[in-house]
């Protein structure tokens, strides 16, 4: 006797500023990948279907994007973290040769 069936895995990839296809507002939105695997005597031995999708966290509403359309903004999310606006050192505020008021 062989078990099989399916198994779906979920996972979020980023969380995304975008304005939303349902609300029209620019929100917050999860980025989500659904991959479903075969599994073998309840064992997941490969997946075989991928999808995504974007879930807006102001209405719920949820979009099926292609995976072409996943990876460009994931890599823009990632594009996006790379500059750090802490990362620069603050310069001291002395002045450099100024004029001293108790030089007399
Ligand atoms: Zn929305």
């Amino acid at each position: 006797m062989i078990i099989f069936g399916t198994r779906g895995y979920l996972y979020q990839l980023a969380v995304l500023t975008l304005v939303c296809g349902w609300c029209g507002n620019p929100a917050a939105h999860t980025l989500r990948k659904r991959v479903t695997k075969f599994t073998l005597f309840f064992v997941p031995l490969f997946p075989f279907s991928t999808k995504y999708a974007t879930q807006c966290t102001f209405c719920g509403g949820e979009q099926k994007i292609p995976k072409e359309q996943a990876d460009q903004l994931l890599a823009q999310h990632l594009a996006s973290q790379d500059g750090n606006p802490f990362g620069q050192a603050q310069q001291p505020g002395y002045a450099q040769g100024g004029q001293n008021p108790y030089q007399n």
